[in-house]
């Protein structure tokens, strides 16, 4: 499948701590990240992501785009609900074409987990 992974600057630390405990799982699959959530993510876990631009510099239309082509399965967007973003419009707009397109898309840790788990049982039913 083809994920997306981004995350706000408060929830960074838990994308990182994700991905390390999911690295299996995810490099079985095609990724991509908005920019900064992609670099730290590649330096911590070693996966290979396809980087966007950075979320407030148009990353996250970036990745709305690719949701609106149809070239994305699985979106994991942990969102910080307490901090003002500059680029709100933007989120909003992301995550309007997640629903859109019926894209599944986690926004916190909780949800993300659940879908990561799916993708691991898929994976060991092959
Ligand atoms: P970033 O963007 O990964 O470049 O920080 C995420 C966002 O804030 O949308």
């Amino acid at each position: 499948m083809r994920i997306a992974l981004i995350a706000h600057d408060k929830k960074k630390g838990d994308m990182i701590d994700l991905c390390i405990k999911y690295k299996d799982v995810l490099a079985q699959h095609e990724l991509f990240a908005t920019g900064t959530t992609g670099t730290m993510v590649m330096g911590e876990t070693g996966l290979k992501i396809t980087r966007m631009k950075s979320g407030p510099l148009g990353g996250d239309q970036q990745i709305g785009s690719m949701i609106a082509e149809k070239k994305l399965d699985v979106v994991l967007f942990l969102r910080d609900p307490l901090t003002a973003q500059p680029h709100e419009p933007d989120v909003s707009a992301l995550l309007r074409l997640a629903d859109v397109y019926c894209i599944p898309l986690a926004t916190n840790v909780a949800s993300a987990t659940i879908m990561l788990d799916y993708l691991k049982e898929l994976s060991e039913e092959k």
